[in-house]
């Protein structure tokens, strides 16, 4: 599943080509991937506008345009946009085809179609992003936010992480990548955890999803960024996926335990 640094990467991608491109035409292959949205809205609102903006809130993608319309994506399991410098034959998995300007193409592709893609009209409230907590690299995010939110909650620290109210864009690769990096247990209850934890915490956090950024994002399952490339931080991955492998860090076995029916990966030798 895409997380944060597969978004952003995604994003960075599109960025550095939508910007200036416009729609010329569209087609929904799966009308099921939109969501309070459909077909005639976006062939009324998209064709002919500039791409002024391309962005990413936790896990959405934001692409917004000259009129002031946007359209949210969340990619959920296995979403990908691929971006292509001449139009291409459509997949088996795409989803959305948008034809844009300069000849371009741009594939919304989705294996498994768990995905959704909405359009906001000028003005219309963005309901998607009102629930979102704190951008965990922006400069809102710090340790004293973290101790405050933690605070409030007895819940065990994992299940907190995927939180997106709390904080928007990990998910499970991230969660049980960044409590290893921080050496705290996933079973640790939020509100329990000292102050020197949260500081570790808070640094892992942005040190572990900074790193994967510049990995390009981590190769799991489907995800291929918007040159169709897959990421590189799978060699960095110290738990994830990694059950019964001795931990590099002590020797311990790695474990895998079942929390809110997500598996968390972590060593019982060195996260405490
Ligand atoms: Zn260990």
């Amino acid at each position: 599943m895409p997380e944060l640094p597969e978004v952003e990467t995604i994003v960075r991608g599109l960025q550095k080509k939508l910007l200036g491109l416009h729609i010329e035409d569209l087609q929904v292959l799966r009308p099921k991937i939109l969501e309070q949205t459909d077909i005639g809205q976006l062939k009324r609102y998209l064709p002919g506008q500039n791409i002024t903006r391309v962005e990413r809130r936790g896990k959405y993608i934001i692409i917004g345009f000259e009129s002031g319309c946007i359209l949210t994506t969340h990619l959920r399991m296995s979403g990908c946009y691929v971006l292509f410098n001449t139009p291409q034959a459509l997949t088996p998995y795409t989803r959305l085809c948008f034809n844009l300007s300069q000849h371009k193409q741009l594939q919304y592709q989705d294996k498994r179609a768990l995905g959704h893609i909405r359009l906001y009209r000028p003005g219309e409230r963005i309901t998607a992003l009102e629930d979102l907590g704190v951008e965990p690299l922006g400069d809102t995010f710090s340790a004293e936010y973290l101790m405050c939110r933690l605070k409030r909650h007895k819940r065990a620290i994992k299940p907190l992480l995927l939180d997106q109210k709390i904080i928007a864009g990990i998910g499970n690769i991230y969660a049980s990548e960044i409590l290893f990096a921080a050496r705290i247990s996933p079973v640790r209850r939020s509100n329990e955890l000292k102050q020197a934890e949260v500081k570790r915490l808070f640094h892992s956090t942005f040190d572990i999803l900074s790193q994967a950024i510049i990995s390009r994002g981590t190769h799991i399952s489907d995800y291929v960024d918007s040159a169709g490339k897959p990421g590189n931080f799978s060699e960095f991955l110290r738990v994830y996926s990694l059950e019964g492998e001795a931990c590099r860090r002590c020797g311990v076995k790695i474990l895998r335990i079942v929390q809110q029916q997500r598996s968390s990966f972590y060593c019982p030798g060195c996260q405490k």
